[in-house]
């Protein structure tokens, strides 16, 4: 074996296991994240609000609906960040009506060699009904979070420029991060987003980045030390993720 080649590493803090527990306080900071990557999602410390990470900036979506350049000594509880290296670009034109992101994400699937990859994914373009939604910060005894996704403050738009900003991770990451899509969703104008709930592509480009690498790192804090991560969440995660109760 030779070296290897760079190749983007998908770094990763903590666990979505973790935060579905109510692991909500790491001990990573903004500006050491961004160290590791221009591009991905995640959450900053008391669950407050939506991180968006495009093009080497740190997006705060917060549950007022504003949207903020993260503060660099914010902390972060969890996290998926990686350099985004796109090896496959194609344009998606919804042909009659809007193509839901349903579609869109079997759409690219369809591209997709090899579905026990990570692939970090933006999708720029016009969107139509988009819903995205944040979380208030949280308070001391944390609740899980499909209790605390009850309260999740939703913000719509029925016609947004942006860029999606996905990961879609391989089912054998389960507990780690996401099983399948996960979206975040930053406008062109920087003034809407959050994670994504639901939504429909007009038209757009698509740019596909795989990612055959990955860093864990679990935080130190008592939170991550505590959080029980014995069970099997995944049905917990379907309702946090899809914003159903
Ligand atoms: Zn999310």
């Amino acid at each position: 074996m030779g070296a290897r080649a760079e190749q983007p590493v998908l770094y990763v803090y903590s666990t979505i296991d973790a935060l579905l527990a109510g692991a909500y306080e790491g001990d990573l900071t903004v500006r050491q994240l961004a160290t590791k990557g221009d591009f991905g999602l995640g959450t900053y410390n008391h669950l407050n609000g939506e991180m968006v990470l495009l093009g080497g900036t740190m997006y705060h979506v917060k549950a007022d609906g504003t949207v903020a350049i993260a503060d660099p000594d914010e902390h972060v509880p969890l996290a998926y960040v990686v350099p985004f290296q796109p090896s496959d670009t194609f344009v998606v034109e919804a042909s009659a009506a809007a193509k839901p992101l349903t579609e869109l994400e079997t759409a690219i699937d369809a591209r997709l060699a090899n579905k026990n990859l990570f692939y970090a994914v933006k999708v720029s373009g016009a969107f139509v009904n988009v819903s995205t939604r944040a979380i208030a910060p949280q308070a001391r005894p944390y609740r899980s979070l499909a209790e605390v996704s009850k309260e999740q403050v939703v913000f719509k738009r029925t016609e947004v420029a942006g860029s999606l900003v996905g990961l879609r991770s391989p089912s054998f990451s389960k507990g780690i991060s996401v099983p399948g899509w996960h979206w975040h969703f930053i406008s062109d104008g920087k003034d809407y987003g959050g994670h994504v709930l639901a939504g429909s592509l007009v038209r757009g480009v698509v740019k596909v980045a795989p990612v055959r690498e990955f860093d864990v790192q679990l935080p130190a804090s008592d939170d991550f030390a505590k959080a029980d991560q014995t069970k099997d969440r995944s049905a917990e995660l379907h309702q946090v993720e899809s914003g159903r109760r």
